[in-house]
């Protein structure tokens, strides 16, 4: 299929902002499906120095949305990229109940049984992310939104690492200096 470009999709309301993006819900002209479009300018990207996180972003979704795993499906997923002069464009998974830090304090901290459904989700994406070699390092209540049917959708991979094969199978003692390739880091991250 040709690629996606800004013409395919109606623009609707804004549903949030980052530090260098606007997230808008979108539909696609062709059958009206929802998605969440993030746009992100690129001389806001280059004055915040932010190109090195937003390609690692991109890399980690493309790598999940390249292996989606319908046993875990708990990731905004990376539809399409495209980009013009001045903005990059991110067409995602519209996550449409927002994130579950607001959930968390209304109500699923006095459900014990709602508490070990979330954390068996979180469990679940995790070990996924994991077999895919993927770090999140930066799992935060923010950052986990919920889609229509309450389940969760982990997003925000500006922060990820993939791990080399090599790296990812040596022990944590083994750590190699950081900037050493896909090896791991001592950074502190989150
Ligand atoms: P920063 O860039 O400062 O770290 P951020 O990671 O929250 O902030 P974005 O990823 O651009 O920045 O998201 C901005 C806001 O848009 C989020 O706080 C969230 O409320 C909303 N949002 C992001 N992605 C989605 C999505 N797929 N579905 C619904 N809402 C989203």
């Amino acid at each position: 299929p040709r690629k996606k470009e800004e013409a395919d999709f109606n623009f609707g309301r804004i549903i949030g902002e980052g530090s260098f993006s606007t997230v808008y819900l979108c539909r696609e002209v062709n059958n009206n499906k929802e998605y969440a479009i993030k746009v992100c300018n690129k001389n806001h990207i280059k004055r915040e120095r932010k190109q090195e996180a937003i390609m690692r972003e991109k890399d980690a979704m493309l790598r999940l949305s390249d292996a989606w795993s319908s046993t875990a499906p708990y990731f905004v997923r990376l539809y399409a990229t495209f980009q013009t002069v001045d903005n990059l464009f991110f067409v995602l998974s519209y996550a449409k109940r927002g994130d579950i830090l607001r959930f968390i304090k209304k109500m699923a901290a006095k459900e014990v049984d709602v508490t070990q459904f979330y954390a068996a989700e979180i469990v679940q994406a995790l070990e996924h992310l994991h077999s895919l070699n993927i770090v999140h390092r930066d799992l935060k209540p923010e950052n986990i939104l919920l889609n229509a049917d309450m389940h969760i959708l982990v997003t925000d991979f500006g922060s990820a690492k993939i791990l080399s094969d090599h790296s990812s199978q040596a022990s944590a003692a083994e750590t190699t200096p950081p900037g050493a390739g896909g090896g791991r880091r001592n950074s502190f991250v989150g």
